[in-house]
């Protein structure tokens, strides 16, 4: 399957499961995962309108954002991202998908500072508790919320997370509702000076599910690019 064909068809399966839970399409936006593929694969999704594309490594992210300057792109940041590469990482990056500590949320606003630009954030929480997984446990959220909150280069928007790998992508339901209910409970507290709005959850696997409990962003990869190698 060509990309432009894979992401017809990853665009109707969002569509056709956010309309079957009562949910306008236009609520989910669909990130392009292009870690490890190359810039002619990632042309031919933006020549198909595909705008957001989402990269794990700054470095290589770095290239691909000079190579295609002149394209109109969003990137954003989704993978683990390291203290002391917040500063390139501000540069380049719409969104941070993946803010896991208050030492980051630090850098990042630090780093943000510097060029007078007030970075857009999610906070990746760890819903299940997973030792291999990256994001800050659920109990947590709040206190690094709290601390971003307060950092004025740095404006959080949302909460982002990984579910374990599940054979059957509806077991990741329920860990998808429950980074729904820490938002609606963080903005129930009022913690911050605005709601949170934005869930980023959902890959090639189990996005239909991430979409059904209420993601306003897919991190799809696989089902446009096909198998990494
Ligand atoms: C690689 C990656 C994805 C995309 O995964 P696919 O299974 O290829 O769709 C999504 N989110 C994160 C954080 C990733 O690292």
């Amino acid at each position: 399957m060509s990309v432009s064909g894979n992401l017809a068809r990853v665009r109707k399966e969002i569509a056709d499961s956010a309309i079957a839970a009562n949910r306008s399409p236009d609520a989910v936006r669909l990130v392009a995962v292009s870690k490890k593929v190359g810039l002619s694969r990632i042309q031919e999704a933006a020549d198909a309108g595909q705008r957001i594309f989402g990269e794990n490594y700054v470095q290589e992210a770095r290239e691909k954002i000079e190579a295609l300057a002149d394209r109109g792109l969003s990137w954003h940041m989704i993978g683990r991202l390291q203290s002391n590469k917040a500063r390139i990482a501000v540069s380049m990056f719409d969104l941070i998908h993946s803010v896991d500590s208050i030492k980051l949320a630090n850098a990042i606003d630090a780093a943000a500072a510097r060029i007078s630009k007030v970075q857009d954030i999610l906070i990746q929480v760890n819903v299940a508790g997973e030792a291999s997984k990256a994001g800050i446990d659920v109990d947590t959220a709040a206190d690094v919320l709290a601390a971003a909150t307060s950092l004025p280069h740095i404006r959080a928007i949302g909460l982002m997370t990984m579910p374990p790998f599940f054979d059957d992508p509806q077991k990741a339901r329920p860990i998808f509702a429950q980074l729904h209910d820490l938002m609606q409970r963080l903005n129930a507290r009022k913690i911050g000076d605005c709601p949170l709005t934005e869930l980023s959850m959902g890959m090639s696997g189990d996005m239909t599910a991430a979409v059904a409990e209420g993601a306003t962003f897919v991190r799809v990869g696989t089902a446009i690019f096909g198998e990494r190698r």
